[in-house]
């Protein structure tokens, strides 16, 4: 038998990915993950549909976010791991959080109808669907009425950070969403250090609370794995690991694409088991 494996950055339709929570989980089973996290952007309403799929496969199912913040104008993902999804601190950030993503939308949407793109926000919201809306869903529908023809060049040519469709996706900075987390009992956790490239901010967020930083994913070249895995000594921060899997919205990146060791998720709950003992 080979040691057990684990993926902790998934997203479902509840967010920007296009497999529903039952599918992510059968995948995640057929790839032969002993544990996942699903991580939706700002929501959690996947769980409860995964849970039941992961008892019944003998899946562990950790609880998972990742949460929007910004710091300097950069755009900041911190995961929160095992939190409790019935928190009411949490449930009142997902709240404000979901109705400022659907204010951004219209934002969005003006800022690209001044510049001549003529694309209309309930649109975006019907390609959204259920949970919570995002760029990504303004990517589809720029793809759809062929102003681009394909999703990345929308983020460079319209919805990425200086271009004309852009709205930061919150103005709540990366502290306080580390606070939500651990008030949820979770373990925070920055995301893909590599779309940040500011080792001096990671050093800030861990004096602010973070307690790991995401050394594997799928954007991480070798080099900057075992540049991470440095820097998460140096900070004392734990180290996670997840493909960041979004379905048919990433090709090519299938669920189990980066695995890390169960005995990570291990230290996950020792830490949480330490932090949050009474
Ligand atoms: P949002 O949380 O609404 O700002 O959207 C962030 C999401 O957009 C990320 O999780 C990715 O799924 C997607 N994304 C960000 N940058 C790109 C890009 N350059 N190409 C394709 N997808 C992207
Ligand atoms: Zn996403
Ligand atoms: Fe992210
Ligand atoms: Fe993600």
């Amino acid at each position: 038998m080979s040691s057990p494996v684990a993926d902790l950055h998934l997203h479902t339709r509840f967010s920007d990915g296009t497999e529903t929570p039952e599918r992510v989980v059968e995948l995640a089973a057929q790839a032969g993950l002993s544990a996942i996290a699903i991580t939706d952007h700002d929501n959690v309403d996947a769980l409860p549909a995964a849970r039941a799929v992961a008892a019944r496969r003998g899946i562990e199912l950790i609880p998972g976010i990742e949460m929007s913040s910004s710091a300097e104008g950069l755009e900041v993902h911190v995961l929160g791991f095992f939190i409790d999804p019935a928190n009411p601190i949490l449930q009142q950030h997902m709240t404000e959080q979901q109705a400022r993503r659907v204010a951004r939308v219209h934002t969005m949407v003006k800022q690209l109808q001044a510049v001549g793109v003529r694309i209309e926000a309930e649109e975006v919201f019907q390609v959204a669907g259920e949970g919570t809306v995002g760029r990504p869903h303004v990517a589809r529908v720029l793809l759809k009425h062929g102003y681009v023809s394909q999703l990345s060049e929308a983020f460079d040519r319209y919805i990425g950070p200086d271009n004309p469709g852009f709205v930061p996706g919150s103005p709540l900075p990366p502290s306080r969403v580390i606070q939500v987390i651990r008030e949820a009992h979770g373990v925070p956790v920055l995301a893909h250090p590599i779309y940040l490239k500011r080792d001096a901010l990671i050093e800030r967020f861990a004096q602010e609370g973070l307690a790991g930083l995401e050394v594997y994913h799928s954007g991480h070249p070798p080099e900057m794995v075992r540049h991470y895995e440095q820097l998460a000594d140096r900070l004392r921060l734990l180290r996670t690991g997840g493909s960041d899997y979004h379905g048919d919205a990433k090709e090519g990146l299938p669920i189990g694409a980066v695995k890390i060791p169960c005995a990570l998720v291990d230290a996950l709950k020792e830490w949480r088991a330490n932090a949050f003992a009474r």
